[in-house]
Order: structure tokens, then C-alpha cells, then sequence
């Protein structure tokens, strides 16, 4: 629970929001990359910009907010007992995020090559359903952990331009550490996807959450549960490799709200860790 409060704290620091009024509660950090959950009237509905989300039964509710979240979003709730509809508007906090411009590469490092495509093409189908489940489960109800020792490298937000051509941001925590350091589960969860090699990531595994909210863990060297398998918050996964594209051994951690990419930092109170590269 110290996860909770650190969080909130953190929020009405940074963004001052206040969202106690009439039925909503909502805790978390509403913040580019944040994560952040609530609790309506069971069986009511919630629709973020529009869209439905997921409601649990007794009216929890996960939201997740992307690195780019434009400054506002609109949370419509209906009830069933009044049958009413209520709508709140949300001020996301913006972020500055660490851009490093690389010259003089030599191209095959910006350019995959061409036989690589069939290839990750599937693995990327498979990263995609792994991360697709709206599951029913309250995992991610525990908070967080820090998912290997090691001190942290890389993080959210960042991006690179490669020789004059801008790489796509990097959405995970990279925490760096001995190759063979054990992996532990940030939170408990279904493994949805456990591979040893992808081209990219190495070994990864993805550990659904409940709620649309899920881990994805990468650069493994091994990966010790498999697809199917429900773990809990801590259990051992697999080790730090250098696996993938990686420079020098480390796990990256990403945590998504569906397909929403979330900074995983926020969750383990590392507040405003938003430098690129130490
Ligand atoms: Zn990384």
C-alpha cells in the first residue's frame, strides 16, 4: 500500500487534481506514461475519450495514459442506480523526455535486414496477443515491484535519432546487472508469453495482470516459466541476459494498459525518472 500513497502524493504534487466529488475515486498518477485506478457504483459503465473500459464487478478500474497523452482526457461514467451520466474532465500532466541524437552508425544498425521481416513479423503478432487479454483478475491490485537488482540505465520516454532518422521512443525501464541475475515478477499474473530468443528482445515473457494491464520483460538470457502458467508477485521468471538488441546485459521492463504503453517507474515510485541514457 505504501505503492498507493507514494503515488497519489505524487500526483497532487504534479498535477494538484483532486477527483474525490460525487462517486468517483480515482488514485494513481495522472501523468504522461501514468497509471492510475478508480472504483465507481458496481455495474456502472466507464467510457475514457469515448471508449468503454473494463469495469470489475465490485467497480474497480484501471487507466493508463500513453507518453504522448494529449493535456486532458474525458471520463464519462454511467450509473444504474440513478441512471445518470456523469462526465469528468482529467488534466494529464505533460513530460519532457531525454532526445539523443546519434551520428556516423554504420547502416545496418538503423536498418534491419530484409530476411528479418517474416520473421518479426510473427513475433511481433505474438507480443501483440500476449498483451491483448482484459482478464477478469486483480493482480496488479498488489502494486509493483522492482523486478531484478541492478541499477537503472535506460528510461521511459526516451528517444534516439539514429543518423538523422528518429527511432521510435523507448517505452521500458532498463535495469542493468550481471548477466544471470534473476528476474522476479513485478506483480502476479498469467504468463501470456514466454520465448527464448526474439530477435529484438531475446528472451521475454509477458505477465498479464488483470484488467488489460500487463509486463513485458526482455533481454532475457533464460526464462524459466511458461505460456499458461499463474504466478505470483516475486516469483522467479528467468535471469538477465544480453539477448536481442542490447547493449550490454540488462532486463527492460514495459508495462502496458492494453495497448496504452506505461512508464513502468511511476508504479515503483522512482518519481519524474525520466533521463535517457546514465
Ligand atoms: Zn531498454
Amino acid at each position: 500500500m505504501i505503492f498507493i500513497r507514494k503515488l497519489f502524493l505524487w500526483t497532487l504534487l504534479l498535477s494538484g487534481f483532486s477527483l474525490s466529488a460525487s462517486a468517483l475515486d480515482i488514485e494513481g498518477s495522472l501523468v504522461q506514461g501514468g497509471f492510475a485506478y478508480g472504483k465507481v457504483a458496481p455495474g456502472s459503465t466507464v467510457w475514457l475519450d469515448n471508449k468503454p473500459i473494463y469495469v470489475g464487478e465490485e467497480g474497480d478500474f484501471v487507466l493508463g495514459f500513453g507518453r504522448d497523452h494529449p493535456a486532458q482526457s474525458r471520463l464519462s461514467i454511467s450509473s444504474p442506480t440513478t441512471n445518470s451520466m456523469e462526465t469528468h474532465t482529467l488534466d494529464i500532466a505533460d513530460r519532457d523526455f531525454d532526445i539523443e541524437r546519434v551520428n556516423g552508425l554504420p547502416p545496418k544498425t538503423v536498418s534491419p535486414p530484409p530476411e528479418w521481416a517474416a520473421r518479426r513479423k510473427l513475433e511481433t503478432g505474438r507480443v501483440a496477443k500476449g498483451r491483448a487479454a482484459v482478464s477478469t483478475d486483480t493482480f496488479w491490485k498488489t502494486g509493483f515491484i522492482k523486478p531484478a537488482k541492478g541499477r537503472f540505465s535506460g528510461f521511459y520516454g526516451s528517444q534516439r535519432i539514429l543518423n538523422g532518422k528518429p527511432r521510435s521512443p523507448h517505452y521500458g525501464l532498463d535495469i542493468a546487472g550481471p548477466i544471470g541475475t534473476p528476474i522476479y515478477a513485478p506483480a502476479g499474473g498469467k504468463v501470456t508469453l514466454a520465448a527464448p530468443d526474439f530477435l529484438l528482445e531475446g528472451g521475454i515473457v509477458i505477465i498479464d495482470h488483470g484488467y488489460g494491464v500487463s509486463s513485458t520483460l526482455f533481454h532475457m538470457d533464460t526464462v524459466t516459466v511458461s505460456e499458461g502458467q499463474i504466478i505470483e508477485q516475486g516469483d522467479p521468471i528467468g535471469t538477465i541476459g544480453e539477448k536481442g538488441r542490447a547493449s550490454g546485459p540488462h532486463v527492460d521492463w514495459r508495462l502496458n494498459w492494453r495497448s496504452v504503453r506505461l512508464d513502468p517507474a511511476l508504479v515503483i515510485g522512482l518519481e519524474g525518472a525520466t533521463s535517457g541514457t546514465s
